[in-house]
């Protein structure tokens, strides 16, 4: 859903007036506009001059020469035009019709009303459910006399109770309407007051059944360009009036309500999402029986140990280790067990490498170690205590049993695999030396000079 800027929804202004011009010239402009509101500019600030303060005017009996500003008009908010038409739901929302839209030089470029808003969002987004009973049973704030009643009356009540439209009904089915509209021609022109409503009312007055949706209520206003709707029951009996801006204050709320909700379920789809891409990262780069790294993830991580090695130039080196005659542990005490023995021995690896040391289960029982920072010399003293700990370890069922070592230091410039085959030829000589040992490449050599 695409909200519009304020700029493309606003009218031009094509009609000010001044703060000094006089009310007579402002009712003139009004009428001739068939404005009901007409912006009144007052230096850098913007006021409203509307047909409820023109009815308290005429109560004061004023000349229309008075200038504007005896009238202490109110003053109305202004926002850019390149914002977004959702920047004026705070300002609607309290109470205000209308709003000034600027350039952005500050100069003043329209004015955007709730009928401006009311044509501009799409009500397919908004009410489709509800009807327009259920609103009127929370608000049924509405006006009407009988055709008979006299006009000076109801003027005076209409200013009393700033109503700004009364329903006029006979036998209570609304006949028609007085809104403040038709009241600027009955002040304009002099009309007999003490004729009765009838005389002056707009008749006939189009009606809504109470059982239309919001939507369907918006949809109306927006086509006939009204403010208000009056809705009737299924007799045709007054049953309340609705304004399109508690229409649209009511889509807003309910439309507000659908997009935290939208915005929850998207959050909770989000850490699901989450937590499952993490697991299946997880899956993706350990071995699952002992929760080490496997070779994929391994490999990765060589190569930034490796990027690292070459610009702080550390020394790196590499073990590659393989449980003894595993193949009869397997065979004595049965695959489970085997198992068992495989978790232990990575257990003892893990519990004795540093944090940066990378341990991965290579394949079957073998297991590769990489340590960032250390030299041939260190990664066999470490391959030593490693290998007595695996033969201290003390296996339920099983025992004892050992691992064969073959180390080597990462030459600048190598393959990962070219060190994995040294260290694969230093383990070979330490299964041919009788098992249970720790050799070098460095052994290697000397075993075949
Ligand atoms: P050597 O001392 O020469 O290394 O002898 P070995 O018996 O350890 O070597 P060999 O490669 O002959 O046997 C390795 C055995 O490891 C064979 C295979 O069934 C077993 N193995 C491989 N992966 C697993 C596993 O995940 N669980 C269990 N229980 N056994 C496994
Ligand atoms: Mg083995
Ligand atoms: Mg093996």
């Amino acid at each position: 859903m695409k909200f519009p800027m304020i700029g493309d929804i606003a009218s031009k202004i094509t009609t000010v007036v001044n703060i000094d011009d006089s009310v007579g010239c402002a009712i003139e402009i009004m009428l001739k506009y068939e404005h009901r509101n007409v912006v009144v500019r007052d230096k850098s600030d913007y006021r409203l001059l509307s047909v409820m303060d023109v009815l308290s005017f005429q109560t004061k009996n004023l000349d229309l020469n008075t200038k504007l500003d005896v009238l202490q008009l109110s003053q109305i908010p202004v926002i850019k035009k390149h914002k977004n038409v959702l920047d004026t739901l705070e300002f609607l929302n309290s109470g205000i019709d209308y709003i000034c839209v600027l350039n952005s030089d500050n100069s003043l470029y329209g004015i955007v009303s709730h009928t401006d808003i009311t044509s501009n969002i799409d009500p397919d987004t908004l009410m489709d459910n509800y009807r327009l009973q259920d609103f009127l049973k929370l608000n049924r704030r509405m006006k009407w006399v009988n055709k008979d009643d006299k006009t000076s009356e109801l003027l005076t009540e209409m200013r009393s109770s700033s109503f700004d439209n009364v329903i006029i009904v006979e036998n209570l089915k609304p006949i028609g309407i007085l809104t403040t509209k038709d009241v600027m021609r009955l002040i304009k022109y002099k009309k007999n007051l003490n004729l009765p409503v009838s005389c002056h009312m707009s008749s006939p007055v189009e009606t809504i059944n109470k059982n239309s949706s919001i939507k369907q209520a918006l949809s109306y206003i927006k086509q006939k360009h009204y403010k208000r709707v009056v809705v009737t029951d299924d007799e045709g009996l007054l049953a309340g009036v609705i304004t399109q801006k508690e229409l649209i204050s009511l889509s807003y709320s309910k439309w507000a309500i659908l997009m935290k909700d939208y915005q929850e379920e998207l959050r909770e789809l989000n850490s699901i999402l989450e937590n499952k891409n993490k697991e299946y990262e997880a899956m993706a780069s350990t071995d699952s029986l002992t929760g080490l790294y496997n070779r994929y993830k391994f490999s990765e991580l060589y190569l930034s140990s490796y990027t690292a090695m070459l610009q702080r130039n550390n020394k790196m080196s590499l073990i590659l280790l393989d449980i003894d005659f595993f193949k009869k542990v397997n065979d004595t005490y049965g695959h489970n067990i085997g198992d068992i023995v495989l978790i232990q021995i990575a257990k003892v690896l893990l519990k004795n490498l540093r944090n940066i040391d990378i341990v991965c289960r290579w394949g079957g029982e073998e297991f590769v170690v990489l340590l960032p920072t250390s030299t041939l010399e260190n990664a066999y003293d470490l391959g030593e205590k490693l290998r007595k700990y695996i033969v201290e370890l003390e296996i339920d069922m099983v025992g004892h049993v050992s691992a064969s070592f073959g180390i080597t230091e990462i030459i600048a410039g190598e393959m990962m695999e070219d060190a994995i085959e040294r260290a694969d030829q230093a383990l070979y000589l330490a299964k041919n030396s009788g098992r249970n040992c720790v050799k070098t490449d460095k052994d290697c050599r000397i075993e075949i000079f």
